[in-house]
């Protein structure tokens, strides 16, 4: 069973006196920034420098949320305890240059993903404190459980314990953004960088949206109507997720009929055979000996020519266009983009 711990583990204290920078305002920015804030404890935000209308009203967001914002590298100096909330494919630069300038013997820098220490994009110097407090869940979730008096749970974990209170100090913070009510389990900075990207790859993005279209194709190709196979294909799938969500795959297969259950059963170990399971172990690999990270990282250094065709292509698929048509007919579905 995971180690896991909760706000009796924790001691908020330890915060006491501490500056936190979190660098970055966006989905897990704004949401661990306010709520350590709300929890007591000293914040900073560190941004880009406003110089235009954009990045002007980001300055804003953080100052209406009564917290003071910084440069990246003003922050860095004020910060005890660093948090690096940028997107993951710039955190290296943006460190390179305006964080670790700033480091100081006894700081603790912070992630919510293990990507740029696990592929070694960011070596910390061994003077400092390296954790990771890894929400799992979007930031606007972690901010509104928060607010009604609960919480997201959480990963820790310390790649890198200088003072002898990295842990601590990580459950700590864990505590001020509200993870610990619920509950945080430990893990590794391995662990959570390679479970995640093959979750996002494997299952949840690209396993999930290739079966959406897989199905769609097949009963199109077949002669049935696009916005037939649409429905039956992507737009149901939701109520089966939540379903699952709720209550595991038990209460899922409890909801529907004896007859999908029996096609479930049937035909799901068909469809995801032995090949899929041997190109789930291949992902996995690339995953592990960095060959996907390699990749992605080079593909940002060129200008992502290869991921803007692939976004270009996909937007193109007629599920899209026959999708948005019959979404224009249930307003009431928000669209998020
Ligand atoms: P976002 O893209 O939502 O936010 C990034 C923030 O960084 C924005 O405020 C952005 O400002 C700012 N920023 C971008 N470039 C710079 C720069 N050069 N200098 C200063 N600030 C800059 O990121 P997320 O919150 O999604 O991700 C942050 C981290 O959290 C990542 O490590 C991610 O893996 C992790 N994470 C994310 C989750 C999620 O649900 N989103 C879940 C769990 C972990 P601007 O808007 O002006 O560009
Ligand atoms: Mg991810
Ligand atoms: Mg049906």
């Amino acid at each position: 069973m995971a180690k896991m711990y909760y706000d009796a583990d924790t001691n908020l204290n330890l915060l006491n006196g501490k500056t936190v920078a979190v660098m970055g305002f966006g989905s897990q920015g704004h949401a661990q920034a306010q709520n350590l804030k709300e929890s007591g404890v000293k914040v900073v935000v560190g941004l880009r420098k406003p110089c235009d209308e954009f990045t002007e009203q980001e300055w804003n967001k953080v100052i209406e949320a009564g917290i003071t914002p910084m440069t990246v590298a003003e922050a860095a100096q004020a910060g005890d305890i660093i948090h690096i909330l940028l997107p993951d494919e710039i955190q290296a630069r943006v460190y390179k240059e305006e964080i670790q300038p700033y480091l100081v013997k006894g700081n603790a820098l912070g992630f919510s993903h293990g990507f740029n220490i696990h592929f070694g994009q960011i070596v910390p110097p061994d003077f400092v404190d390296v954790f990771m407090v890894a929400p799992k869940s979007p930031g606007h979730l972690v901010r509104r459980m928060y607010q009604k008096g609960a919480g997201v749970p959480g990963l820790i974990a310390v790649e890198q314990d200088y003072t002898g209170q990295a842990k601590e100090l990580g459950l700590a913070y864990a505590c001020g953004i509200g993870c610990t009510r619920a509950g945080v389990i430990e893990t590794s900075f391995q662990e959570e960088t390679e479970t995640d990207l093959f979750g996002e790859q494997c299952v949840l993005c690209g396993g999930a949206t290739e079966l959406v279209k897989a199905g769609f194709e097949t009963l199109v190709a077949a002669g049935y109507q696009p916005e037939i196979a649409y429905f039956e294909c992507l737009h149901e799938l939701k109520l089966i997720v939540d379903l699952m969500y709720e209550g595991g795959m038990s209460l899922m297969r409890y909801s529907i009929s004896d007859t999908a259950e029996w096609g479930d059963y049937l035909q799901g170990p068909q469809i995801i055979g032995e090949e899929v399971r041997w190109a789930m172990q291949d992902a996995l690999k690339d995953i592990q000996d960095g060959v996907f990270a390699k990749n992605w990282l080079l593909e940002n250094q060129v200008g992502r020519p290869q991921f803007n065709a692939l976004k270009r292509q996909n937007r193109e698929h007629q599920i899209e266009k026959v999708g948005a048509e019959l979404r224009a007919m249930m307003p009431w579905l928000k669209e998020t983009k």
